[in-house]
């Protein structure tokens, strides 16, 4: 892997990364870019799963994951294809159309992919998951760790890291490895509803509404 130069992560207690693996759930290439070469560069044996049904509509879904694929073939890191179960993410999202970001629809979001992380993990023999979810200065950290250690919990010897992907440079890194990626750059969080509530934003701005697949870092 070609990454920079940089110090090994923390390891939660008890994690011995010479006998157990994590499960690291990406929500798009953008974010876990930075995570990924982060876990790497701390010597713990990883796979990527990607498991993110909120993201509307299914051709920004396929562009999401295909950078993803693409950056995990690039480092060979084994790329796990969870389903795309669109209907059950929207009949969890019922009644919570309107609500904002960072509310209680992001709640039920980060539940629901967290959930689907723990389960595969547990079914897989991997001791912890994490998620690059919080490494975005969008979101609301301690809500996505809630999230996290709330599915963990379901199973026992599973361990949520809440590690801050932002320290240490992470946020300014996740942008220099997007545009040394010329990865895909998403222009709004992922669901339906935020696609809404973005272009509407962006109508009040006189910008013009968001063109999927256009945009690319670099
Ligand atoms: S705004 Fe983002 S986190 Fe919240 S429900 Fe939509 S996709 Fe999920």
């Amino acid at each position: 892997m070609t990454e920079l130069k940089r110090t090994p992560l923390p390891l939660p207690d008890g994690f011995d990364p010479k006998k157990e693996r994590l499960l690291l759930h990406s929500c798009c290439a953008p974010c876990s870019g930075e995570v990924m070469e982060a876990i790497h560069a701390s010597g713990v044996e990883y796979a990527v799963f990607f498991y993110n049904p909120n993201i509307h509509p299914a051709k920004e879904y396929e562009i999401r994951k295909e950078e993803n694929i693409r950056f995990a073939e690039k480092h060979n890191v084994p790329f796990i294809d969870a389903d795309y179960d669109t209907d059950n993410w929207f009949a969890r999202a019922k009644g919570m159309e309107f609500e904002p970001e960072r509310g209680i629809r992001c709640t039920m979001c980060f539940d629901m992919r967290f959930e689907r992380t723990a389960l595969y993990a547990h079914e897989h023999n991997y001791s912890m998951i994490s998620s690059s979810l919080g490494i975005s200065r969008w979101k609301d950290m301690q809500q996505i760790n809630d999230c996290g250690h709330r599915a963990a919990a379901h199973y026992s010897g599973l361990t949520y890291w809440d590690y801050n992907w932002r320290k240490l440079g992470g946020s300014q890194r996740m942008i220099e490895i997007s545009k040394r990626e010329q990865f895909y750059q998403q222009e709004y969080c992922g669901c339906v509803y935020s696609l809404r509530d973005t272009n509407r934003h962006r109508r009040e701005q006189g910008r013009e509404r968001i063109q999927i697949g256009v945009q690319y870092y670099g």
